[in-house]
């Protein structure tokens, strides 16, 4: 396993999926007539009932606006929504609660580093470094302030199991590397990159690191000191909390040289119509009314992660993972997309002579929930030569029970298919 994770290594059950099950609402209903399977957990996963809970009680008994009110309902909403943010700090391990900044999710943090970072310093000709595997929100922003700065975008290769080829980086960066943005864990493949090696590697030549962890932070342990990233963003809804609010974490020293990313209230000291002086951190970055109830909410899903335990979540996943992926290899005709050794709990296939469109509407048909397509990450399906994948993605909910579905899903599809 990777270097930050502590999985348990066993093929025991780690805790009752039943009682796991009984938190989240959502998944005890029939989809076109079948138990529901939902394996699109990559794309957002489902909420336990605190988390649903949370944001009834907020709006029940809590709800106003934060930091500038004097009245109790104002500093209730204040309280819980900072307290968020402390219970974040500890999940992260960031060595500040001011070095945690709300965002809209994974897309709007690395929009803000790149546009509030990226425009200051970056110069024409300096680089910025992505890999083959990114999604498009970690591909788009860097783009956009390339063009705009006369920067160069160079992109780390990767493999045909989708393992980066680190030997490569190395010789990619140079003294005009500026900034490294890496994605943790693969959403389309599932890789989990050697992030620490990464960061240490681009420090070496100078650079500032973001790392995307949007796939990552369900499922592996995260702790930004030890990792030494500059800049670590992810989202609520991938975590099992609310969608529209994520985190962007950034090193004190690098938030504090980073002009404002929107203007705005909150995110001032002092405004006149000559001059306005920012906030400190969090703030100068938090401009507007945030998404108070979903941060509040949030901070229930974290809960709920360490309270089942990350390391007994992860075995979990894993268990799924190599159950599912030893089946799908004796379908024949079947091919798995990304073989890395060390993975998130994502199988993405391609199914000789059937479109992946297909098999994700004839699954659905059986009451089982996939993805289908690019998955965001359209250069990587590129390099593979195909148009896109089905891709299906546990969580700590899902059981041997509902592979096994999927499983005989899909041999029916391939006997449908080819009659
Ligand atoms: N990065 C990765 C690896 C992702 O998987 C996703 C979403 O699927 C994102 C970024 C974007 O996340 P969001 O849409 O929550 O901003």
């Amino acid at each position: 396993m990777h270097d930050t994770q502590q999985t348990i290594v066993t093929d025991q059950p780690v805790f009752d999926v039943t009682e796991i099950r009984k938190q989240f609402p959502i998944l005890h209903q029939e989809v076109n007539g079948r138990p529901l399977v939902y394996f699109d957990n990559a794309a957002t996963t489902q909420k336990p009932l605190a988390v649903i809970q949370a944001l009834d009680h907020y709006y029940e008994h809590d709800n106003a606006n934060i930091h500038r009110g004097i009245h109790t309902l104002a500093e209730r909403a204040t309280a819980a929504f900072e307290q968020t943010r402390r219970t974040v700090k500890s999940f992260i391990n960031a060595a500040e609660a001011e070095e945690v900044i709300f965002t809209k999710g994974t897309t709007d943090g690395i929009n803000l580093v790149a546009t509030a970072y990226g425009r200051k310093f970056i110069q024409a000709g300096d680089e910025v470094i992505i890999s083959a595997m990114e999604h498009h929100s970690n591909i788009v922003p860097w783009q956009m302030l390339c063009e705009e700065k006369q920067g160069i975008l160079k992109v780390i290769p990767v493999d045909e199991n989708g393992e980066l080829l680190l030997d490569q980086f190395e010789q990619l960066l140079t003294d005009r590397t500026k900034i490294v943005s890496l994605v943790y864990a693969s959403n389309s493949l599932g890789t989990i990159n050697p992030v620490k090696k990464v960061i240490d590697m681009a420090h070496q030549a100078g650079a500032v690191v973001l790392i995307d962890g949007a796939q990552a932070t369900a499922h592996l342990d995260i702790d930004v000191q030890k990792l030494n990233c500059d800049f670590f963003v992810f989202s609520s809804h991938k975590i099992f909390g609310p969608t529209g609010t994520g985190i962007l974490y950034g090193k004190r020293r690098l938030l504090e040289k980073m002009p404002p990313y929107q203007g705005g209230g909150e995110m001032i000291k002092n405004v006149s119509f000559e001059k306005t002086t920012y906030n400190d951190i969090p703030y100068k970055f938090e401009a507007g009314t945030p998404n108070i109830a979903d941060v509040v909410a949030m901070r229930e899903a974290i809960n709920f992660i360490q309270q089942t335990g990350k390391p007994a979540i992860a075995t979990h996943e894993q268990q799924l993972l190599a159950y599912a992926t030893s089946a799908l290899e004796n379908i024949p005709g079947l091919k798995i997309i990304g073989r890395a050794k060390e993975k998130v709990s994502v199988v993405s296939l391609i199914i000789d002579g059937i479109f992946h469109f297909d098999i994700g509407q004839m699954l659905d048909a059986r009451g089982i929930a996939i993805r289908t397509g690019h998955h965001c990450t359209q250069p990587l399906m590129e390099q593979y030569g195909i148009e896109g994948t089905a891709r299906a993605s546990f969580s700590v909910y899902n059981t041997m029970e509902e592979v096994d579905n999927l499983i005989e899903g899909l041999h029916r599809i391939i006997k449908m298919m080819k009659r």
